[in-house]
């Protein structure tokens, strides 16, 4: 028997923890057919609901169920990590608890990693069906930035919804990094990846954990973490601020060889110190920022910590 773990990150989930279970045994025939056997990790991500009295009575029903806790909300991003270290599987499929990644697609998933031999098998949605359209807005602006600036191929509408083999997921658990961004992690470990798409699947139960400015910073964050090019706009804009500043310069001293200098263009003056003092500020700004992220890579502080594991 071959082992599929299934990795479920859980913030306040109450209603979805049962009836993701109940989904999931739904696929439970084929994977027997096929000699593979489920165990269930729900990752409860410091939820202040009652997600793990659910996951208890499940745990209670079924031996093949398990759970980690973690002491706080650590984000998304920590229940993934955790989900992948914990995971015995042969293979492993990250999904969302609220069943907006269809278990019916588990079949035709594993059959491309078993049969056709890929890697790894990732979803998208082809559209952003009930996301409200200024959410999509930015969202295609962001894939389409990053992508620009980055060597890690991040797909428009990828989801974290993906199965995987055993090496594709040691190959994620080798990156320590402390800022993880998956949707990059992902892509940048390489192998082969077999791309599914299907229709945007509105959450049943609960809501969304996301606002507006959590998914402005996820995308800042993600930036960040896949590339080096923004440190690079602000050595550029140096330069060419240099460039105009030594132009002008120039200008200045022909100007006052050949008319005088009466003293004029004060107004203009400040103008031009507030551009460049703002100009300073906004790539103070972006070193800042990747300063902070290299200062907590320093620390090595854990990515999260666990309350319970069972
Ligand atoms: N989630 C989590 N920790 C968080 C936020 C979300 O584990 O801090 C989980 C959440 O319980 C769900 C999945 O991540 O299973 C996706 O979250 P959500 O459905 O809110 O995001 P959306 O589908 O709207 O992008
Ligand atoms: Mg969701």
């Amino acid at each position: 028997m071959e082992l599929l773990s299934v990795v479920v990150p859980c913030y306040n989930e109450e209603e979805n923890v049962k009836d993701f279970y109940d989904e999931l045994m739904k696929t439970q025939e084929y994977f027997h057919s096929r000699e593979v056997e489920f165990e269930l990790i729900y990752i409860d991500d410091g939820s202040k609901d009652n997600t793990v009295v659910e996951v208890h009575k499940l745990i209670d029903l079924d031996k093949r169920v398990h759970l980690v806790s973690f002491s706080r909300n650590f984000g998304k991003e920590a229940g993934i990590y955790a989900g992948l270290e914990h995971a015995k599987g042969d293979y492993v499929v990250m999904m969302d608890a609220d069943l907006q990644d269809p278990p019916s697609l588990l079949p035709t998933m594993y059959e491309a990693i078993k049969d056709e031999g890929y890697d790894s098998v990732a979803t998208r949605r082809v559209n952003r069906k009930g996301e409200p359209p200024i959410r999509s807005f930015f969202a295609r602006r962001f894939y389409h930035l990053i992508n620009k600036i980055s060597k890690a191929e991040i797909v428009d509408g990828a989801r974290d919804y993906r199965l995987m083999s055993r090496r594709f997921v040691d190959a994620i658990l080798s990156l320590e990094e402390y800022n993880r961004f998956s949707k990059g992690i992902f892509g940048w470990v390489g192998f082969s990846t077999k791309w599914l798409e299907y229709e945007n699947i509105e959450r049943k139960k609960g809501e969304t954990k996301w606002s507006f400015w959590k998914l402005f910073l996820y995308a800042l964050d993600g930036i960040i973490a896949f590339s080096t090019v923004p440190l690079a706009i602000a050595s550029i804009m140096g330069v060419i601020f240099c460039l105009v500043a030594f132009l002008l310069i120039i200008f200045i001293i022909v100007r006052t060889l050949i008319l005088g200098d009466p003293t004029s263009g004060w107004p203009s003056l400040v103008c031009i110190i507030s551009l460049i003092s703002g100009v300073q500020l906004f790539c103070l700004g972006i070193v800042g920022q990747y300063l902070s992220k290299a200062y907590l890579e320093v620390k090595k502080r854990p990515i999260y910590l666990t309350k319970e594991d069972i």
